[in-house]
């Protein structure tokens, strides 16, 4: 599942003890294991070997070039939502022929470059935007392959945040209308109708909500397939992961039982699903983000204050929100350790950042070892929808991070310099410096 453990009481990233890459390259970090995202990666494939089937890892979960290209060696392709996130897929040794455009906003310019990269498919999420398309491919003198992204309307049981698969959504297009979408589309000359998609929510922990889903669509696939040609049928993303208890203590190597500590397993997932899409004769396109990149990833910090009060226990890192919004955005839960190992009884402890809002914390109430200036924690599964959520909010800069890779361990994004954080603003024509 990942490769963060113990080593004789010393928290290990692969082959590096944590400590070692912080004191190198400072604090807040970011830390990821190359072989936790290869091994996600190759057992997602294997599972599905099967079926006619490509990876679109959805990159928005973790988009640093260094991950990308991992995977991008691996063969995968990647769901893409902006210009810029194409653009990074190319900038990280990616293949846009293999990349998937998703979002319910694309721009003319966006639509255009994408074209003009050979983008496999856009996965179309309303009908003005089918239109538009078709208009930008015809200037292009192109026809542009589509997939109408279909809302099939099961609730995937998971955080409203991340619920995008009903009709209290704005995504994709409901389910009983997606025939008659499609008989328009067909009408318009620049189109290639190439596939049909959904994507029904965000960290789900059972495949029950997927195979409704998939059950649900299978006839309309069929009836659309033979209509059209279709060549590929995108079931999404969505795989949850484990974020309590997601440190496996012991010294067995993980990849020996990478199952140990996952609530959906690929294999799980995969005889769920393959035999409901087996039959339907097209390529099956997911696109997982957080399955791949989230255990793959830790945020170092640094203990800065202890500070009690008459009711709580207050431990101040140097990390924040803007360095990892999902406790506050989305009262996400992420395990936290320390890098040495700690004895002794815990307490009741409220992790928090510097940063002056109340929804600025890692953890309430949680019994942590006692903790203390200077001792560095690590916030696992942080991989996902962490350094990609970034801000500069309180003016703090992007926090660095680092790819370790066995023994190897590369700074992969430098941290930010304080200037750069204003760089493209400027004084008002009528203001004077000082
Ligand atoms: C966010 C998103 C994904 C990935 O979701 P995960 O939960 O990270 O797997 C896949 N497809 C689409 C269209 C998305 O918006």
């Amino acid at each position: 599942m990942h490769d963060f453990r113990y080593v004789a009481g010393q928290l290990f990233c692969e082959e590096i003890s944590v400590e070692s890459l912080v004191k190198k390259h400072g604090s807040p970090l970011y830390v990821y294991s190359q072989r936790t995202l290869t091994s996600h990666y190759q057992r997602l494939d294997a599972a599905l070997s099967e079926l006619d089937h490509s990876i679109c890892y959805a990159m928005k979960s973790n988009s640093n070039i260094a991950v990308m290209h991992t995977l991008a060696k691996l063969g995968s392709g990647f769901d893409v939502v902006s210009e810029g996130e194409l653009r990074r897929v190319i900038a990280a040794g990616g293949d846009a022929s293999k990349c998937v455009f998703a979002g319910v906003g694309k721009t003319e310019q966006e639509i255009r470059y994408a074209l003009d990269q050979g983008i496999y498919a856009f996965n179309v999420e309303s009908e003005p935007e089918l239109e538009r398309i078709n208009r930008v491919a015809g200037k292009l003198k192109k026809k542009a392959p589509i997939a109408v992204r279909v809302n099939p309307n099961v609730d995937a049981n998971t955080h409203a945040k991340i619920t995008t698969g009903t009709y209290e959504n704005k995504f994709g297009i409901a389910f009983e209308e997606v025939e008659a979408v499609y008989a328009r589309a067909a009408k318009l000359k620049n189109l290639h109708l190439r596939g049909v998609q959904m994507h029904i929510g965000s960290q789900l922990t059972e495949v029950a909500p997927f195979a409704t889903a998939v059950r649900k669509m299978q006839a309309l696939v069929e009836k659309l397939k033979s209509k059209y040609a279709f060549e590929f049928f995108s079931i999404g993303g969505g795989l949850g992961i484990v974020y309590e208890g997601a440190l496996v203590s012991g010294a067995a190597a993980w990849w020996k039982r990478p199952e140990a500590r996952e609530i959906l397993t690929p294999s799980s997932y995969a005889q769920t699903l393959v035999p409901l899409l087996k039959g339907l004769g097209l390529r099956v396109l997911i696109e997982p983000g957080r399955f791949i990149s989230g255990n793959a990833g830790i945020l170092v910090t640094r203990v800065e204050y202890v500070k009690r009060t008459g009711k709580k226990n207050f431990v101040i890192v140097d990390a924040a929100m803007n360095d990892l919004l999902r406790p506050a955005f989305y009262d996400a839960y992420h395990e936290i350790v320390p890098l040495r190992k700690k004895r002794g009884a815990t307490l009741s402890t409220d992790v928090v950042g510097p940063i002056c809002e109340s929804s600025d914390y890692f953890c309430k109430d949680r019994p942590l070892p006692k903790l203390g200036e200077g001792d560095y924690i690590a916030l696992l599964s942080a991989g996902a929808y962490g350094s990609a959520m970034g801000s500069t909010y309180n003016s703090r800069s992007l926090a660095a991070e680092v790819l370790v890779n066995g023994k190897k361990s590369a700074l992969v994004r430098t941290r930010q310099e304080l200037e750069t954080i204003w760089r493209y603003e400027s004084l008002a024509t009528w203001q004077q410096p000082r």
